[in-house]
């Protein structure tokens, strides 16, 4: 990028965090929480890694993507660079990629079955990693969009506590289509105690984008997921 362009893009994305930020802290602030209890994690996909080193510059530390072909370059431009991120990966994961994610990624958020606790396990442990992993939650009943049903995610979660390598972060969940999103995140929030009653390290819960971060801050979310309120409308995607 040119100088001049990249000065700009840094303004632009400077005042989004800042709105952002302020949105986290009002949400906190109504729901009497501190706002240090809410991490932000800026999710880039689709955007270049010359954006994730401008978040960086700003101090945001902790990044979002949802697809390993287009994060695993991304992370090693970033590595290259020396900065300190934190890589989390939010997106539906399939077996034959977990090789590859555990090289980059400190979290895995869309923990959904037993057989990706196994092949995140066996990978992280070849690559000598160790990789914090959520139970990804369904909070609807429409298969296909990731997650697991909130009856099996117990077991779920004791068998990725149980896998060496990994360590059990919490839960996360992407609100339902056409719902409202806080009983939704309510409905999380209750699977998190239940979670949080046997293994009380798994505090994180992953819940809130763009469009509900305040929603889901009101019920207990420990990690906001922002795209869009940080770098502006991504290309429209058939999926
Ligand atoms: C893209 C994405 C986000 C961010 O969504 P925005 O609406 O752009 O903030 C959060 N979580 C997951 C799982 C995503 O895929």
């Amino acid at each position: 990028m040119r100088a001049h362009d990249e000065s700009v893009r840094v303004e632009e994305v400077a005042q989004r965090l800042a709105a952002v930020r302020a949105r986290i802290a009002a949400a906190c602030e109504a729901a009497g929480r501190s706002p240090d209890e809410v991490a932000l994690i800026a999710v880039t996909k689709t955007f270049p890694a010359s954006d994730v080193a401008v978040l960086a510059g700003l101090g945001v530390r902790d990044i979002g993507e949802n697809k390993d072909q287009e994060a695993a370059p991304k992370a090693a431009e970033l590595a290259a660079l020396g900065l300190p991120l934190r890589w989390h990966f939010v997106g539906q994961l399939q077996v034959n990629k977990c090789a590859s994610v555990v090289r980059y990624a400190d979290f895995v958020h869309s923990v959904d079955r037993e057989r990706l606790v196994r092949a995140l396990g066996s990978r992280a442990r070849a690559a000598g990693r160790v990789v914090t992993c959520l139970v990804q939650v369904a909070l609807d009943d429409a298969p296909g969009r990731g997650g697991a049903l909130p009856a099996d995610v117990p077991a779920l979660a004791s068998a990725v506590s149980a896998e060496d390598g990994l360590l059990l972060g919490g839960v996360m969940a992407v609100a339902p289509l056409g719902e409202p999103g806080r009983p939704a995140f309510a409905r999380l929030r209750q699977v998190a105690d239940v979670i949080r009653s046997a293994h009380p390290g798994a505090t994180m819960i992953s819940a809130g984008m763009s469009a509900d971060l305040d929603d889901a801050i009101a019920e207990g979310s420990t990690h906001v997921r922002v795209g869009t309120a940080l770098l502006g409308s991504r290309r429209a995607f058939v999926r």
